[in-house]
């Protein structure tokens, strides 16, 4: 199991390097990352995990498919995206985002309702699928990391509230300029 890094470590702001061999190496890497994500027991388990929060960069991270299972995703690219974005569903159907790398953070990021994804799986196999909510902005919010996008960064572009939760699980409104103020 790796150990995940925290805001602000710098691995966060780095771009991710492309795979572009299935070495043995590579194969260990995305198994490890995935037991990081899915340990049998305890914590953390996320929706998902990029490379660079194990302080690695390779395009590669572990998400959460909409079958339930968890994917490793290899060289992931968002083909199109739906102009008609999360802020179109009623309050209801939005969900907040948060981070194994910015823990008890939470914030509503504006994403495409509907993303078509292509990327590569641990042998190498070129995938498509098309993700709808939640599962479009696991994917989205884990290629962001890949290329040292954090979702505060979102945050601060839209204006939108951030949140802090407490140890009982309920969210309370925090200023952003003061808990990040390096944004
Ligand atoms: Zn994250």
């Amino acid at each position: 199991m790796f150990t995940i890094v925290q805001y602000p470590h710098p691995a966060l702001r780095k771009k991710a390097r492309p795979v572009t061999e299935f070495t043995p190496e590579i194969l260990e890497f995305g198994q490890e990352l995935l037991k990081t994500l899915v340990p049998r027991r305890g914590k953390p388990l996320g929706v998902g995990l990029a490379s660079n929060q194990v302080n690695q960069l390779y395009r590669i991270f572990v998400v959460k498919m909409p079958e339930g299972r968890y994917e490793i995703v290899v060289n992931p690219k968002i083909v199109k995206a739906s102009s008609k974005t999360l802020s179109s569903l009623p309050q209801k159907a939005r969900f907040l985002e948060g981070c194994l790398s910015i823990e008890n953070y939470w914030g509503f990021i504006d994403r495409p309702i509907k993303i078509k994804v292509s990327y590569m799986n641990l042998k190498g196999l070129l995938k498509q699928k098309t993700l709808t909510p939640p599962h479009s902005s696991y994917f989205a919010h884990e290629l962001d990391h890949l290329n040292g996008i954090l979702f505060i960064d979102h945050l601060k572009h839209s204006g939108h509230q951030l949140y802090k939760s407490d140890t009982k699980g309920d969210f309370h409104p925090v200023s952003l300029a003061e808990h990040f103020p390096k944004i």
